[in-house]
């Protein structure tokens, strides 16, 4: 099996990864669950989902993945959605570091805060344009739940999804990064633009 025909990998240490498996076995892809080290080598990419920073960077260091994801990203499509992309951040606005904060895997060159929107109850769905991530041309249902913000972007991540004049996603290489939910709606455009990043 060459790499890129590999399954779609789910990291499902914590978070909503079961509306991600939905969102592949819609577009007839097989999923494969990411928890160990070794498990990363049997998929072609990699899915952080929606969950909580904090609970997610406990696992990654607790199971030793931190170096391997890291290793895993430098040649394989990652995509981060919500606390996804908090973990690929390369810098935290706001946080404290140390045991019980989070501490991001440093891989997309962008600073976000966590819960920038307020709480669970300000929560909200809005749409977004696709345009610059696959060209197509409706408006995409994008869920933000206790999202976090992107407040900078360094030179080498482009903002690809915006949403009242701020980023809210972005692609580095074959990482791409999205504050949202992508997997709470039945439309797979974004789950079919990340698998195209996958050759
Ligand atoms: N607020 C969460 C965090 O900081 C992210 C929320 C989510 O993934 N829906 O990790």
């Amino acid at each position: 099996m060459t790499a890129s025909t590999r399954p779609v990998g789910l990291l499902t240490l914590q978070g909503d990864y079961g509306k991600h498996r939905q969102a592949f076995a819609a577009l007839g892809r097989v999923t494969r669950d990411v928890r160990r080290p070794a498990e990363l080598d049997e998929v072609s990419c990699l899915v952080i989902p929606g969950g909580e920073s904090t609970t997610l960077t406990r696992l990654i260091d607790r199971g030793g993945l931190r170096e391997p994801l890291r290793a895993f990203a430098a040649e394989r499509p990652v995509m981060g959605t919500c606390a996804g992309l908090i973990m690929l951040a390369g810098r935290l606005e706001g946080e404290r570091r140390g045991d019980f904060g989070v501490e991001p895997l440093g891989l997309l060159d962008c600073t976000v805060r966590r819960n920038a929107y307020g709480r669970q109850i300000d929560s909200f769905t809005a749409p977004v344009g696709l345009g610059a991530l696959d060209g197509s041309a409706d408006p995409f249902a994008a869920v933000f739940i206790r999202a976090p913000r992107i407040t900078a972007i360094g030179r080498d991540a482009e903002v690809v999804i915006s949403h009242a004049g701020e980023a809210v996603a972005v692609r580095q290489g074959r990482l791409l990064g999205l504050t949202f939910h992508p997997e709470l709606t039945a439309d797979l455009r974004i789950h079919r633009a990340f698998l195209d990043l996958v050759r």
